[in-house]
């Protein structure tokens, strides 16, 4: 097979994404009062609605309607004050109703978007040589570096509810094909469940992989789910095909069910772009089919092969009235929004002067911003891109730090009074406890003396006792540096000063200019 980077040469891949997320933050499911938990031992949270018995009848959950149309609201969609539940039926027993309820032609929400930024290394999958407006629907600008900006439409986003989950023992990887045995947890069967269908406006599979990272911190941020990928709270499948580039009509597509992590869309989608381009340079055709991605193996493998048209027999449900939202139903909900991470990365940028991927990483994070939010209260704004580096470079490798000990690192930082190999040190001493970081410093005698006055002596000695590194210095190798900085770092041990290998360096540095 060609590359990706062959591939999209010649052809333009056309991608769309359904992407399934649980309201895993609220209490009760979405038609009944059953508590919504999935910890809990094998059906036990249900009741005859979730059970589908004959005779139960379904209460809308008002929490869930309100945090899809804050979805809604985050997606930049108009709100449908008048829509109804359908119900859409299949036979399977992870439904026992027969019907799952979803919604029909119109969803809470309809028409939204979402703007990618897209940069780096993914940046190049999308080809720079010919004018990015005419190779889609979606107009794009591109910068000097290769980063561009690209709208992908949403067409809607609508409720349904989760089916219940099924395991099934003996098989390959769980699957049901060899299985010898089936178990089913209804605990799952009725969660609140929102579906996102975007247009086919992706065209690489590094954006969709942006898109889907954009729009789980959205909900993160909107605080309406935990947006696991790994747990599959939140699901997604991969709808690609190819075209001739400078065509207009879509190809036939195949579809990938449930990936489950960001990596496994990129590469499922990489993998089905060349293939679909082997199959159609060899002068065969694509088969409209769902196809499963195996990470192990690196490639996707048929599923089952569409049916002409799904058979559903969706129409409204007699049990539950038409909505008419209110004006004040969505107003609460937009009040309700908090900042989302554009805006905070924004003002990360403007306020602190962080830099723009620092400023995106820790807005993207509600938990990780609002750690480094607290911090920089402490520690104090000037501090921030040091708390900024804490908080990305070296929080991560540990288990519980608290926002004031992060700040006090920090601080201990930005001063020089540590360096960062010893402010992991430190960190890994507190982690855990609610140690102060000063006291760790002092304790280990870890403080580096910021005091020039008490490192000439040492500096003055170093220079005397190293004259070769002093002439290698002055005809140009600059690199002696670095030697010289540790003859300091050891000298000033000795003498029972703590060095602080930046001062040394500037100290030695401004003499062997001079
Ligand atoms: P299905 O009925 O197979 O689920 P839909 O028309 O509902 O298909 O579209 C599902 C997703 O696939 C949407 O995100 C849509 O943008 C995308 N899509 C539709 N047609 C194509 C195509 N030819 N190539 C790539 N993506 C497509
Ligand atoms: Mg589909
Ligand atoms: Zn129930």
């Amino acid at each position: 097979m060609r590359t990706l980077q062959e591939v999209l040469a010649d052809w333009e891949a056309v991608i769309g994404l359904e992407v399934h997320t649980e309201l895993t933050t609220l209490d009760t499911k979405m038609f009944c009062n059953c508590r919504l938990s999935h910890d809990d031992a094998p059906n036990s949270n249900v009741c005859p609605v979730c059970l589908g018995l004959p005779g139960a009848l379904p209460v809308p959950n008002r929490r869930a309607i309100q945090s899809i149309v804050m979805a809604g609201l985050a997606t930049n969609c108009e709100i449908q004050r008048h829509s109804m539940f359908y119900r859409k039926h299949y036979f399977y027993p992870d439904m026992a109703k027969n019907f799952q309820t979803t919604q029909g032609p119109i969803a809470f929400c309809m028409h939204g978007h979402l703007d990618l930024t897209v940069s780096g290394p993914g940046a190049r999958e999308r080809p720079m040589r010919e004018s990015l407006a005419a190779d889609g629907v979606t107009p794009v600008s591109r910068a000097a570096d290769g980063s561009y900006v690209v709208p992908i439409r949403i067409l809607r986003i609508h409720m349904e509810e989760d089916a219940a989950k099924m395991v099934h023992i003996g098989g390959e990887e769980g699957r049901i094909a060899g299985a010898s045995e089936s178990l089913i947890d209804y605990n799952r069967c009725g969660t609140p469940l929102i579906e996102l269908v975007t247009e086919p406006d992706l065209r690489t599979p590094e954006e969709a992989r942006l898109f889907m990272e954009k729009l789980r911190q959205t909900f993160l941020a909107l605080g309406i789910s935990d947006c696991s990928l790994e747990s599959g709270s939140m699901r997604c499948d991969g709808n690609v095909s190819l075209r001739r580039r400078g065509e207009t009509g879509l190809g036939t597509k195949t579809e990938m069910k449930n990936i489950n992590s960001f990596k496994s869309l990129h590469d499922a989608l990489e993998y089905e772009i060349r293939r679909q381009a082997e199959v159609l340079e060899e002068g065969g055709v694509v088969y409209q089919e769902t196809r499963h991605w195996e990470p192990g193996r690196r490639r996707t493998v048929v599923m089952r092969t569409k049916e002409t048209a799904d058979d559903y027999r969706l129409f409204p449900d007699p049990d539950l009235a038409p909505f008419d939202l209110s004006d004040e139903f969505i107003e609460e909900a937009r009040e309700r929004i908090p900042e989302l991470p554009d805006a905070r990365r924004e003002r990360y940028e403007a306020s602190f002067g962080l830099r723009r991927d620092d400023a995106a990483q820790i807005a993207g994070d509600p938990t990780v911003a609002a750690l480094f939010e607290e911090a920089v209260t402490t520690a104090g704004e000037k501090v921030a891109p040091t708390v900024a580096n804490v908080v990305i470079n070296l929080l991560p490798a540990f288990g519980h730090i608290t926002a004031a000990q992060a700040a006090s690192v920090s601080a201990l930082l930005a001063a020089d009074a540590i360096s960062f190999a010893q402010a992991r040190e430190v960190l890994e001493a507190v982690d855990g406890t609610d140690a102060d970081p000063e006291r760790v410093v002092d304790e280990r005698g870890l403080r580096q003396s910021t005091d020039s006055a008490a490192l000439e002596p040492v500096v003055d000695e170093v220079l005397d006792r190293c004259a070769d590194q002093v002439r290698q210095y002055r005809d140009g190798n600059t690199k002696v540096v670095g030697f010289l900085v540790g003859q300091c770092m050891k000298a000033s041990k000795a003498a029972g000063v703590k060095g602080n290998p930046k001062l040394f360096n500037q100290l030695l540095t401004a003499r062997l200019e001079a």
